[in-house]
């Protein structure tokens, strides 16, 4: 393997032989040189590689188009007049694979509707090559922040019996033959005959598990796929997602505001500083401006308000809305949104729900009534975190379990990390997805994940 083109590009104009790798990204000719630039996706800008025509076969240059894979022997010269410092002289060129004109990614731009139809060849273009970048230095982040800040990191299971709250629609996981089920006498599915002898389904959520290692292990994070049978077509929302889980003992909302505000921002930084060139991409030809944006919201800290402060907010602009917002209701997409790029013009992060629309396990308020819920809300996106702090008293989360009618013995192993050495403790979930959308500016969450699933799609 020879140098990078990210390195070679960085190097200076010599005399040394050098040898690039990569793979043909256009090909345009003067009357005496060819022109060619050579990407091997480490960057996004490729490599300028110059080829004298009179030492080379006319057949072999005239293989080399868009899609080629080619190796390049030469040395670097100073490049004059264009975005480069160096390009490279070819002395010897090596054709490894042609691409002949059916290949699907001619010079020509393609919308990001057509290529999720060839996922398989997106990653080789300039957009698709940049998210994936971006999501990678974003991935090495999340473990660097939790790595550096005293977490461990704990791998929940993905097939998992315990139904998680209803965060989600779930995706069952069965061996039996779907034509012939085995019955019970009274005609009910037998699911003591199934792999695992009971009703399985794909994780939605590590979150339970994650307790219980926190109240263990202090502070823990998880970083897996995640399933949802999200029955609708939006722009935020995949059956299959890669979520960040993190919990901590001995914190309260308070704590989990503050580490979840700075770890999204510490991954935003690394990320401008690692991805300067794609992030630049991104500002200049996806989201105008993404790259500010991310910058400042780094900077500053998110604006804190309550759900009952943010129902008056909303309540005096209803007009805007198909959902008109009232106390008690849901905060829908509309209205995160709202929030975020109206109100308070910068990420927000909105605390103390009503404990009818969240989940069982949240820490009631005094009140009574609200919950010691948090969602951090992002403009564009809307819901980028969910968080709370976690019931610590084994009654009052028994109590809540009954009104909900959850039964106590399918979540026995749950209650007892409130039976032995309960502590307060909170934690969050972060969909990655929505983390790379935002950063990216990408419009669709289908074009953060290489090969996204969704309703009615499961391609590759
Ligand atoms: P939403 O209201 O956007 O559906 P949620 O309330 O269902 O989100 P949580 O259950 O709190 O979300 O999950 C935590 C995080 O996981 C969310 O803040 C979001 O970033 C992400 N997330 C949830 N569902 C999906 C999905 N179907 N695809 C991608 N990311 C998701
Ligand atoms: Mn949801």
């Amino acid at each position: 393997m020879s140098a990078l083109i990210k390195e070679i590009k960085k190097m200076e104009a010599g005399p040394q032989l050098v040898t690039a790798e990569g793979w043909v990204r256009t090909k345009r000719d003067s009357k005496t040189v060819c022109f060619i630039e050579l990407n091997d996706g480490t960057c996004l800008k490729g490599l300028q590689v110059v080829a004298d025509k009179e030492k080379f076969d006319n057949n072999l240059l005239s293989s080399i188009s868009t899609g080629a894979s080619i190796v390049c022997e030469g040395t670097l010269t100073e490049s004059l007049g264009s975005d480069q410092a160096v390009e490279l002289s070819a002395s010897k060129i090596t054709l490894l694979g042609e691409a002949p004109e059916s290949y699907p990614l001619q010079k020509k731009r393609h919308t990001l509707e057509y290529l999720r139809e060839i996922a398989h060849l997106r990653p080789r273009t300039n957009t698709i090559g940049a998210v994936a970048r971006v999501r990678s230095t974003m991935a090495y982040a999340v473990h660097k922040f939790f790595q550096e800040n005293g977490f461990y990191y704990v791998n929940t299971p993905l097939i998992t019996a315990s139904d998680a709250e209803g965060a989600g629609q779930m995706f069952q996981v069965t061996t039996f033959d779907l034509d012939n089920i085995p019955k019970t006498e009274e005609g009910k599915i037998d699911y003591s005959k199934d792999f695992f002898g009971k009703k399985t389904n794909l994780t939605v959520s590590g979150q339970l598990e994650g307790e219980t290692y926190a109240t263990a292990l202090r502070n823990i994070y998880t970083f897996g796929p995640t399933f949802r049978a999200e029955n609708s077509n939006t722009k935020r929302h995949l059956a299959e997602f890669w979520m960040i889980e993190p919990e901590m003992s001995f914190c309260t909302l308070e704590g989990d505001m503050e580490i979840a505000q700075n770890f999204l921002q510490y991954i935003f930084k690394y990320t401008l500083e690692h991805c300067e060139e794609d992030m630049d991409f991104f500002s200049k030809f996806v989201e105008p401006g993404v790259k500010d944006t991310i910058i400042h919201v780094s900077e500053s800290p998110f604006v804190h308000m309550t759900y009952t402060e943010a129902i008056k907010e909303l309540e005096k602009s209803k007009d805007k809305f198909d959902y008109k917002p009232f106390w008690g209701c849901d905060i829908q997409t509309e209205h995160e949104r709202f929030l975020a790029e109206e109100i308070c013009k910068s990420p927000v992060i909105v605390t103390d729900y009503p404990k009818e629309i969240k989940s069982f396990y949240m820490k009631l308020n005094e009140d009574g009534k609200t919950v010691r819920a948090m969602d951090v809300l992002v403009p564009r996106l809307g819901e980028i975190i969910g968080g709370s702090e976690r019931e610590a008293g084994l009654d009052l989360l028994q109590q809540r379990m009954k009104e909900l009618g959850l039964r106590e013995e399918d979540y026995w192993w749950y209650l007892d990390l409130r039976r032995f050495g309960s502590v307060p403790h909170s934690g969050f979930g972060l969909g990655f997805e929505r983390a790379v959308q935002y950063v990216t500016g990408m419009q669709n969450i289908r074009d953060v994940i290489p090969y996204p699933r969704a309703v009615k799609q499961a391609d590759f």
